[in-house]
């Protein structure tokens, strides 16, 4: 005996756009509500609720009836299953209002449906014919469906790929990590491992231990991290493993961008080119190296060979996309030359224009990360020597292209944003000289587009 309360769905939910989309959007908020609770499990098909009578939320709203439980008895008050009934109740209040009908037998208050009814649906929980892998932070495209799927690929295990067409700019993906760690020694690192797996929950664990490891062997734990983990920010010690983001296979000429936003400590993956229906989303794990290099660095770091488009050129092709590499790495050696900055501005300002043009031709509209870092250093060089004009138009094109691959809420993108409008207020303002000085209103009006790029970086008076 003992009493039950719970809420029931009046009426019930449609298979329709709306309440799909409303049930996904509070299925989502509930996984992320209780992350990190070990109570709560996250099965292929819906989320059991390990307290009472194991209350559960399907992922297919339109057969949900009713969360409930028995609330009084040994059981219950040792499982806090009256605290999640009402956590769980309020939640579900926000997204459906009234539809949502409280009970409690305790106050002679019943619920809608009878309990075959109920106990019919729940049966139904089980049977889904294509079991969608739905992350806690996976985006929903405006009808409430994923933008990717899970899939296998071949000689590649699981990867993503698009549902849709996806456009550039796109957030494709925003996942918290299971876990961050620093690079240290597996021998060092596994212990550490092991202790912050402990105190994971089960479905976290589950899922870090559902990762591939290319390096199986003594330490599998680090093995695991080593196949997985992404840096925590460009060149960062610190690395996080994600359940979902840690699935993107890696290409030469990736579609996407993978970026660390340290103010809400999160992951995201952005479409950096368009994407088609049916086709991978890739993001490099390399640092953009010459064939050969790059083929040993994925083999030594990551355990794979890699046969990407990049890597499948034609023997002359290749070569040419090889010269291409050494010159970007060259260009981008001296463009980051402190003492050229100071000294021969202009002639840096000309090794951006190069570098633009040769990322344009190596990777084709998809170096939108590189691009970035260009306009920021070629605003650098504006600056140092006071040229606000210059400054204001490439921290503009550095905000733009931070947009298509962090988004707006990144924090170097607000960065970029900011010096765009003021670009005086960078600390190296007028450092080296002022010889160029200007204002931001002396950006040209009325040049065309190909006068106006040779006047951005210097290539006439
Ligand atoms: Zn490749």
């Amino acid at each position: 005996m003992g009493i039950d309360a719970g809420f029931d769905m009046v009426p019930r939910l449609s298979k329709g756009v709306v309440d799909r989309h409303n049930w996904d959007r509070f299925i989502n908020f509930i996984k992320e509500h209780y992350k990190d609770d070990a109570q709560i499990e996250i099965k292929p098909n819906y989320i059991i609720f390990k307290a009472g009578e194991h209350p559960i939320l399907p992922f297919e709203g339109h057969k949900f009836l009713r969360f409930s439980s028995k609330v009084s008895g040994p059981t219950a008050a040792a499982t806090r299953v009256e605290s999640y009934i009402d956590t769980v109740t309020r939640i579900a209040k926000v997204h459906f209002g009234s539809r949502v009908q409280y009970w409690n037998e305790g106050f002679d208050h019943f619920g809608n449906y009878d309990w075959n009814e109920v106990h019919e649906s729940i049966r139904s929980y089980e049977q889904v014919r294509h079991a969608v892998v739905i992350s806690p932070f996976l985006l929903l495209d405006k009808l409430g469906i994923p933008i990717f799927e899970i899939k296998d690929i071949l000689g590649k295990g699981k990867g993503l790929v698009a549902r849709f067409n996806i456009s550039k700019g796109t957030r494709i993906l925003v996942e918290k990590p299971l876990l961050t760690v620093r690079s240290m020694p597996p021998n060092e690192l596994e212990p550490v491992l092991a202790a912050r797996l402990k105190a994971l929950s089960k479905a976290s664990q589950r899922q870090f231990l559902s990762l591939r490891n290319n390096f199986p062997g003594k330490y599998p734990f680090s093995g695991i991290v080593k196949t997985n983990a992404l840096p925590c920010g460009p060149g960062s010690p610190v690395g996080g493993v994600y359940p979902t983001a840690c699935l993107i296979n890696h290409s030469c000429i990736p579609n996407s961008h993978h970026s660390w936003n340290s103010n809400v400590e999160h992951e995201t993956i952005h479409a950096v080119r368009p994407i088609e229906a049916g086709e991978e989303i890739t993001i490099s794990y390399d640092r953009g190296d010459p064939y050969i290099v790059r083929q040993a660095f994925l083999n030594e770091a990551f355990g794979f060979d890699c046969n990407c488009s990049g890597c499948s050129l034609p023997p002359s092709e290749l070569q040419a996309s090889n010269a291409r590499r050494i010159l970007i790495q060259g260009l981008d050696d001296t463009i980051g030359d402190p003492f050229r900055m100071m000294v021969s501005p202009k002639e840096v300002l000309g090794d951006c224009h190069s570098l633009l043009q040769v990322l344009e031709e190596e990777y084709g509209g998809c170096a939108t990360a590189s691009s970035a870092r260009l306009y920021y250093d070629a605003f650098q060089v504006s600056i140092t020597h006071g040229d606000q004009a210059r400054a204001s138009v490439f921290a503009e094109r550095a905000y733009k292209a931070r947009v298509v691959c962090e988004g707006e809420d990144s924090p170097e993108t607000q960065r970029v944003k900011s010096l765009a409008l003021k670009p005086s207020e960078h600390s190296s303002f007028g450092l080296c000289s002022t010889k160029w000085k200007t204002t931001r209103e002396m950006v040209p009006k009325s040049l065309n587009t190909a006068q106006f790029e040779k006047w951005l970086f210097g290539e006439q008076s």
